[in-house]
């Protein structure tokens, strides 16, 4: 199988930022929000729409009303010979062009008068003359008002829209990452530390959701913005937007700069966070180690040096920013300049308006933003393309054991357990198990012994089908396992491991986990025969205390006992001890060994065993050396035969 990394020393690779390949995967989890993205689309144009109108209603304030042209004035001419004309149709025009003949020339429909004559008026008469034009500028700049009041809404609604359903995919994709990793084989787990499959279920999940967020106002806020300018300056003058553009080629190099720079330092900055997030997992998992080998003030060293690091890349992405930021600031300012240069001279030569010219410096100042915008979220875009990227090799990662479906022969009741020739390996090297073959017949107890190392976890692993042989099978009354649905084949049998995992719930939920519907007299029997009943009663609220923190609150020997418990609670015809190392004080090594005989009685068991009591109760031991079985027989056979058990026994007493 192929060897996968999901590992934080991949975070110095960023995927390729706009891969569209990854896009197409991304679908069918944008798919059942698609009306609502629509919907954003559509309040992003319209947001872009009247993002490009304000200015253009300056202008048309700054022309129609403010500085009224004359329609059939020259270019060309000078300012002294532009005339301001009154529509004499207006109601009160008329009376005000009687009051000062000398002043205006009559040409139907209008009332023509010298710009510069204008300061003659009175000004109650200047007012009722340009009435109509009052009327337009509060006309205007209601409507400005209007759009403004119009923009924020639709600015509301698509941010609580794209949030909505950035936060609804994010969700979905969280289920089906647990669902899926809930799924996968032991040996996935093998390769894969915790550490990494919570980074995938966080950060890179989150990642995804500013991706989501983030896409839809760049590409089609920023990207229409920019669009939308380039026309309407195209469109309101072609050459003044030409010389506007003369500028592109530097925003272009300076953005590329800039976008390389900050990739750079932005990948190393991951590689730091998941270096400190590595060391400060290793210390909390080791503290113990780093207390009783007082290697605190080193472990603080060497964190404060990564920490360090942390910070001095830290301030090189802050210098880039700062950087980056003026040098827009200052080319956008240049192209203002020209503009004023170039459109002033127009202006001066009457071949541009002057609301055209406030127009045209509104909108070079809008263009640059979105540039901006782009630049900056590029980080987020590639981050986003890399945590989309190993999540999909999270989701295609196939290692499952595959699940039987009911099958056409069940394995008779009191199933006979045999190994045939089976050979295992974890990492597809070294043989850890060697061609083994075995049988233990119904109501049998087989011990397995042998040094650590020897495989005896692996072969239970192998029984309960957390991983599949290699070569060979192992068969229960006849079937092979794999033909076996797992959850027959694991109702028949329970597994006792060696840490007792326990739920933070209550002591009751932690027995019944594999038979929710035990009657209550069978509960309290179980705890009996487990010697659990005083510390149940010592607990504060006696089954329902709440076991915290993974089972913290009782001693490993206790544990033992709740696991018993769980056992004997699925009454199953096969129970599978792997007898804990840990050593226990005298009084509670008596609880487990009753509880042990206990629980085996009238059932197949197969223990890896450490006790001697256990041993020796024991029909069959086996004792395994580098994978292979290299003894067979009763404690009373290996000790006559004075092999490896006999040698084991002498050296440990207890094995
Ligand atoms: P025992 O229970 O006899 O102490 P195990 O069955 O746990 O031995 O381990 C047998 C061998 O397999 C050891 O060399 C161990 O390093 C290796 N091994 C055990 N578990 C894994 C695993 N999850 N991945 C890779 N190698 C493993």
């Amino acid at each position: 199988m192929m060897r996968r990394d999901y590992g934080y020393f991949e975070e110095d690779q960023l995927g390729k930022p706009y891969d569209l390949r990854l896009l197409r995967r991304l679908f069918p989890y944008i798919r059942p929000y698609s009306l609502l993205f629509l919907v954003s689309i559509g309040l992003v144009t319209a947001i872009t729409v009247l993002d490009l109108a304000l200015p253009y209603l300056t202008k048309v304030a700054i022309d129609r009303y403010i500085v009224q042209d004359v329609v059939d004035d020259k270019p060309g001419t000078s300012p002294q010979q532009r005339f301001y004309a009154a529509d004499l149709r207006r109601p009160g025009i008329e009376m005000v062009v009687s009051r000062y003949p000398s002043l205006f020339e009559i040409q139907w429909p209008h009332a023509r008068i010298r710009y510069e004559d204008l300061s003659e008026l009175n000004k109650a008469d200047l007012a009722d003359l340009r009435r109509g034009d009052y009327a337009g500028v509060a006309r205007i700049a209601l409507i400005f008002i209007g759009v403004v009041v119009c923009h924020f809404v639709f600015s509301f609604g698509h941010v609580i829209i794209m949030e909505y359903a950035g936060q609804a995919i994010m969700h979905d994709l969280r289920l089906t990452l647990f669902r899926h990793i809930q799924g996968l084989s032991m040996a996935f787990f093998t390769r894969n530390p915790v550490g990494r499959l919570v980074t995938r279920m966080t950060s890179d999940v989150q990642n995804m959701h500013e991706f989501f967020t983030s896409i839809i106002t760049v590409l089609f806020k920023d990207i229409f913005l920019i669009l939308g300018i380039t026309v309407v300056l195209l469109l309101m003058n072609w050459q003044l937007a030409l010389i506007c553009f003369l500028m592109l080629p530097f925003i272009f190099l300076a953005t590329a700069c800039f976008s390389r720079l900050a990739r750079d330092v932005f990948r190393e900055l991951r590689v730091k966070i998941a270096e400190i997030n590595t060391r400060l997992q290793e210390t909390i998992d080791g503290i113990r180690i780093v207390q009783l080998f007082l290697q605190e003030k080193k472990n603080y060293e060497r964190f404060r040096k990564l920490n360090h690091e942390n910070y001095l890349v830290g301030m090189r992405q802050i210098n880039i920013f700062a950087v980056f930021m003026p040098v827009i600031e200052v080319l956008s300012s240049v192209t203002t300049a020209l503009v004023i240069w170039y459109g002033g001279g127009r202006v001066l030569v009457e071949t541009l308006s002057l609301g055209a010219l406030v127009a045209f410096i509104a909108y070079m100042r809008m263009f640059f933003r979105p540039i901006r915008d782009i630049a900056e979220k590029y980080n987020i875009m590639q981050s986003a393309m890399a945590s989309s990227e190993r999540l999909f090799l999270l989701l295609d990662s196939q290692e499952r054991i595959a699940d039987a479906k009911i099958s056409r022969r069940m394995p008779d009741k009191e199933g006979t357990i045999s190994f045939g020739n089976v050979w295992f390996s974890y990492l597809g090297r070294d043989w850890v198990l060697k061609d083994i073959s075995l049988t233990v017949r119904p109501g049998e107890t087989v011990a397995i012994v042998g040094p650590t190392g020897a495989g005896k976890s692996t072969l239970i692993h192998l029984l309960e089908r957390f991983y599949d042989p290699i070569k060979g099978s192992i068969n229960l009354g006849g079937v092979d396992i794999r033909l076996i649905p797992r959850a027959f084949l694991r109702a028949r049998m329970a597994l006792i491991t060696q840490d007792v995992f326990l739920f933070a719930d209550t002591v009751r939920n932690n027995i019944t986990v594999g038979n929710p519907r035990l009657p209550h007299d069978r509960l309290h029997e179980i705890v009996a025969a487990c010697n659990l009943d005083r510390l149940i009663q010592r607990l504060p609220h006696g089954f329902d205390t709440v076991l915290t923190e993974a089972g913290r609150t009782l001693s490993s020997g206790e544990r033992q006992l709740v696991a018993f418990a769980r056992a004997l609670a699925r009454d199953p015809e096969i129970l599978i001890l792997d007898e804990a190392t840990s050593s226990v004080d005298t009084e509670t090594e008596r609880l487990i060994q009753e509880a042990t005989v206990r629980v085996m009685q009238n059932r197949t068991a197969i223990v890896v065993a450490h006790r001697l009591s256990t041993i020796r109760h024991a029909d069959r031991i086996i004792v395994l050396h580098r994978g292979r079985i290299r003894e067979v027989g009763s404690h009373d056979e290996l000790i006559a035969k004075q092999g490896l058990y006999y040698q084991l026994y002498q050296w440990q007493g207890v094995l």
